[in-house]
């Protein structure tokens, strides 16, 4: 007999997770001890369980400032390479708690100079952190396996620099370039030499494309830059047309993404904050899934949005009906999208991903 679907059994099942930021996924009390520890006084609470709901209803505003706010402290009490290792190995241990098995994580290193870190000194640090997590998960029995992707950001103009860094570590788990921060004003053709020198160099690479911004943001990440999953791509839906009668009508642009099987790295909870979506129900999610795009689930800020993995599957269980089937397919989406070998995503989804579920569908 089938597992029953809920939080605590979906905490079970085998998760792979593609787009999670490591300065947006800090434990309250973490972002409290490392505000001590560096003597940063703008928390504007001390008490680590108002500060977790401080950083969920900022986010939750509508207010952009207000949500920038939320990344300028976290970002401001991870300038030393003590608390951004502290905070990758407890990333690595939050995600094994809630059952994910393969995640890639990212973040920004030319945030995190403001104490004079170089930016090496910043990615050994984190890199360190996440295989000292992972030691933990394995000394615990559980697995868990994180991949590093290094973002650059838009409104910068480093991206050279940072897409250099992540080829530099490549054999180190840095397994991918990003690109991240404000879409509009700031087009992802701004940073061709970097994704150019990244294609040479048969390096990985996904671009945040398609969240506030519409279908030429996505255009342009997939012909002009080649990326090679799109970062939310919610707005993909402007070019569907569903008529009353429920027939379906593909543009040019959303039959490449779905005929290329192009991975979207959708994040429910965190596109209905940013407005991206109206409601758990509206999500395009919903509509996506059902014509077989290569959809992924995904948390992006676990902090600012009080998500996990394992809460996006709930919820979209609760909105949609999904069960362990569509799950699983979620997840061996995810894993075949990742930005490791094939033949060790093979094996995870055959030695990991597929007897959790056979497990949970009795
Ligand atoms: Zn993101």
């Amino acid at each position: 007999m089938s597992t029953p679907v809920n939080l605590n059994t979906i905490r079970q099942a085998p998760k792979v997770l593609l787009h999670d930021h490591l300065d947006g996924g800090l434990r309250p009390q973490t972002v409290i001890d490392l505000a001590q520890a560096a003597g940063y006084s703008e928390l504007p609470h001390e008490d680590a369980a108002e500060l977790g709901n401080w950083f969920r209803e900022a986010a939750d505003s509508g207010s952009l400032e207000r949500y920038l706010e939320t990344f300028a402290h976290t970002v401001a009490v991870m300038q030393t390479e003590e608390a951004l290792a502290r905070v990758a190995a407890e990333c690595v241990e939050d995600l094994a708690a809630d059952g994910v098995v393969y995640a890639e994580v990212r973040y920004a290193p030319e945030l995190f100079q403001d104490g004079g870190l170089t930016l090496d000194q910043i990615v050994q640090a984190v890199q360190d952190g996440f295989r000292e997590g992972e030691r933990r998960v394995a000394a615990a029995g559980k697995r868990i396996r994180i991949g590093t992707l290094l973002c650059a950001m838009r409104q910068n103009a480093r991206s050279t620099e940072i897409a250099e860094l992540a080829v530099r570590y490549r054999d180190a788990e840095v397994v991918g370039f990003d690109i991240a921060g404000p879409e509009a004003g700031f087009p992802p053709t701004r940073n061709l030499d970097a994704f150019e020198y990244l294609r040479q160099q048969n390096a990985h690479f996904t671009i945040h494309a398609g969240e506030a911004f519409g279908l030429p943001s996505i255009w342009e990440a997939i012909q002009h830059c080649g990326a090679e999953r799109l970062g939310h791509g919610v707005r993909i839906v402007d070019d569907i047309k569903v008529d009353e009668d429920g027939s379906v009508h593909l543009g040019r642009l959303a039959s490449y993404v779905r005929d290329r099987r192009i991975p979207l790295e959708m994040c429910p909870s965190s596109n209905l904050q940013t407005g991206a979506a109206r409601s758990m129900a509206e999500h395009p999610i919903g509509l996506l899934a059902k014509l077989r795009f290569r959809v992924t689930v995904n948390t992006d800020n676990r902090l600012m949005s009080h998500c996990s993995m394992s809460g996006e599957f709930a919820a979209l269980h609760e909105a949609f009906g999904y069960g362990w089937e569509d799950m699983q397919w979620f997840t061996v989406n995810a894993m075949k999208s990742s930005f490791i070998g094939f033949d060790e995503r093979l094996e995870l989804i055959n030695d990991v991903i597929k007897p959790g579920y056979a497990a949970l569908l009795g």
